[in-house]
């Protein structure tokens, strides 16, 4: 009877080593099959464990959302103290303090963490606030909005549809022809003045080709 479980068990074995040969080739493949994701995640932060995980993983879509969170995670580091108090734990900058409220400039304000573009200099007025307002974003879809309730008021909180970075918040007393004022932190936003903007936009549209 012994014999009959040695069998058994060698068979067990055996089985358990093919499943576990067929598990590796396919993650092999999978790893191969985006060498430049995985560059990208390894010069984000290299040496980091997390490119490892990021590597086992076997769902694109998901590899591509961990390769975004390591360039937030590694965008902090390079932003102000004031920055990351503004856009991670939604902090307001001072009224009048800010670098763009009175800025007139055509442009594209974009967001400072991870540079979605989200407001046109076409659409900024004054609001008389000190902080700079838009009355549009510059895409649809580009800026979330969410119910705030801190401080015991009801309002609407603005982040970047992107990355979540907190950008402001936004009223419905603006001008025509939205109606809208998106009252925004210059600490969540960067300036790209128009000329330099149209030059990324094409250097983009020629790498993609
Ligand atoms: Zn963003």
């Amino acid at each position: 009877m012994r014999g009959f479980g040695e069998i058994w068990l060698a068979f067990g074995l055996a089985f358990c080593a093919i499943v576990l040969g067929v598990l590796i080739s396919n993650r092999l493949a999978l790893s191969a099959a985006s060498p430049l994701q995985k560059h990208a995640v390894a010069a984000a932060r290299p040496g980091a464990a997390l490119a490892s995980e990021s590597a086992a993983s076997s769902n694109e879509a998901e590899s591509g959302e961990e390769k975004v969170d390591e360039q937030i995670e590694q965008r902090k580091k390079e932003l102000s103290a004031e920055q990351n108090y503004v856009c991670f734990q939604k902090g307001t900058e001072p009224p009048f303090s800010g670098k763009y409220y009175k800025n007139q400039d055509p442009g594209m304000y974009i967001c400072v963490v991870c540079s979605n573009p989200l407001f046109e200099s076409d659409t900024k007025f004054d609001s008389g606030t000190g902080w700079p307002s838009f009355w549009e974003m510059a895409e649809p879809g580009h800026v979330a909005t969410h119910e705030d309730r801190s401080h015991g008021m009801v309002r609407t909180e603005v982040t970047c549809a992107n990355c979540g970075s907190h950008l402001g918040h936004v009223f419905d007393d603006g001008p025509k022809p939205t109606g809208l004022r998106y009252c925004i932190n210059s600490l969540s936003l960067e300036f790209i003045p128009a000329e330099e903007w149209k030059q990324r936009e094409s250097d983009e549209s020629k790498t993609d080709k």
